[in-house]
């Protein structure tokens, strides 16, 4: 229908930067109904060639999620919905000149496969997300494997899979150390994944292993570990992990990293073969001073209520990457849920934009949290700033209801029946495929 009100407006340029669990379905929505109809010219910029919803990351880390499964190939799908794929890495922007600058694409040789290059824009979206923020914590950029990408979690898994091997061609003599700093919903979930990983490589040929080979340290430096959850549920998750083995260590500081273990501010050594840093995130630091646009301390942009960068209205920014308050003067926090939220807020006042009506504020709906223990539990609150208090909820519900986030993701990129056929083919792959990523 805002279609119809547009056919006298010459095509936008939209670009998307960054085609994560906010930014590519953005993208789609524009390139479904815009870009259909040849009235916005929309291009999706990423680094990578597809995608994976990053709250799969964790499984991916312990092979209980096989990646080739689940990414999507962007040039596929910008085919399929009517918008252009660039890949590249966003540098800089010129917000006079209304570019975006790309640096240069090189393949693992180093050897130049895109130049560096310019796109040219009307409408700007910034959806880069976050990383890992290691609060300049020495030894932990060398030393740690933060579970911010495919690539990181590969690593882990790798290294994971090799000290399995190791252990096993000892005949199951000695433990697998692993740290894992941070204990929000990345830290507990892997923690928990991880004993789901060693009882499914029983099954596989490795039966000297089990999860007493395991040791599992969860570091916390708050008082309880999901601090962003209600203290019952914390609790409930702080019991089903002790259950399982993991040793949760709250109110412990880490104050440094080295090869073989972490220290604590009370100067206690960990030693840890393998180390996770998952204590927090910011903004990629090259967002810091970008385009003299407004940023806070952690490098997120600031928007107000729009979703409008508040020193350029044609710069929308969705996801971790946006500072936005919420009435009560907090920010909303980064979840994939926001940037699924966002990215709706964003699509209507785009458009609203393009046809010269009023714009609409974005007000975060906080549908509740849900922490997946692997196969043992799931644990959490529904409804969230919904209802006066939240409503706790645990086991097979919890466990539904915490899949179909992902479900709404896919459903956002691909439509009902599609899903509904990815549903399918995963019900099928559970029978032809091993459970575990064993390569
Ligand atoms: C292990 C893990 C588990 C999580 N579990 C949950 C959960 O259970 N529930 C929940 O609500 N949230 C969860 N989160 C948080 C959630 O994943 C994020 O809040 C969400 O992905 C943010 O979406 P986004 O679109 O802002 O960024 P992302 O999804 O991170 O996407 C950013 C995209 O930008 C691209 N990019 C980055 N830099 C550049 C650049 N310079 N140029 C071009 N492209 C670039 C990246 O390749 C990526 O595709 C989890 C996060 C992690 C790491």
């Amino acid at each position: 229908m805002f279609i119809y009100f547009l056919r006298n407006v010459a095509v936008t340029r939209i670009i998307v930067v960054g085609g994560g669990a906010g930014g590519l379905e953005l993208a789609t929505k524009l390139g479904r109904t815009l870009g259909r109809k040849g009235r916005a010219k929309v291009t999706l910029v990423d680094r990578k060639a597809s995608h994976l919803w990053k709250p799969l990351l964790h499984e991916v880390a312990t092979g209980s999620l096989d990646e080739g499964v689940d990414a999507l190939s962007y040039r596929a799908h910008a085919k399929n919905h009517h918008f252009d794929f660039q890949m590249g890495s966003l540098e800089d922007i010129d917000r006079e000149r209304k570019v975006v600058k790309l640096s240069e694409l090189t393949d693992e040789h180093g050897e130049l496969l895109i130049p560096s290059r310019e796109l040219e824009y009307d409408l700007l979206v910034m959806a880069i997300g976050s990383t890992s923020n290691d609060f300049n914590t020495p030894g932990v950029r060398e030393h740690c494997i933060f579970l911010d990408s495919p690539e990181q979690a590969h690593r882990f898994r790798t290294e994971m899979n090799n000290e399995f091997m190791k252990l096993h061609a000892n005949n199951g003599n000695g433990t697998v150390d692993i740290a894992i700093v941070g204990a929000g919903a990345t830290g507990v979930e892997l923690s928990a994944e991880l004993h789901n990983a060693i009882k499914e490589l029983r099954s596989y040929g490795f039966d000297d292993l089990d999860s007493s080979k395991l040791n599992v340290n969860l570091i916390e430096a708050g008082e309880r570990i999901l601090p962003a959850l209600p203290p019952r549920i914390s609790s409930a998750a702080h019991h089903e992990l002790t259950k399982l083995g993991v040793n949760v260590r709250t109110a412990t500081m880490v104050t440094k990293a080295e090869a073989d273990g972490l220290t604590t501010k009370d100067g206690e050594k960990i030693p840890a073969k393998i180390m996770v840093w998952a204590a927090g995130i910011k903004a990629p630091d090259f967002i810091k001073d970008i385009a003299g646009l407004e940023t806070n301390r952690i490098n997120q942009l600031v928007v107000n209520d729009t979703l409008q960068t508040t020193r350029d209205d044609n710069i929308f920014v969705i996801g971790d990457l946006a500072q936005c308050t919420q009435a009560d003067g907090s920010f909303v926090p980064p979840r994939a849920q926001a940037a699924h939220q966002m990215a709706s807020r964003a699509f209507y006042n785009i458009v609203a934009k393009l046809n010269g009506r009023e714009l609409k504020p974005y007000v975060y709906k906080d549908k509740g949290s849900l922490v997946s223990l692997s196969q043992f539990s799931t644990v959490g609150s529904l409804m969230g700033n919904l209802t006066k208090g939240s409503m706790m909820v645990e086991g097979r519900i919890a466990r539904v209801v915490y899949i179909s986030l992902y479900r709404l993701h896919q459903m956002a990129l691909h439509g009902v029946f599609k899903t509904a056929l990815i549903i399918l083919m995963g019900r099928i792959n559970r029978v032809l495929r091993p459970n575990l990523k064993l390569h």
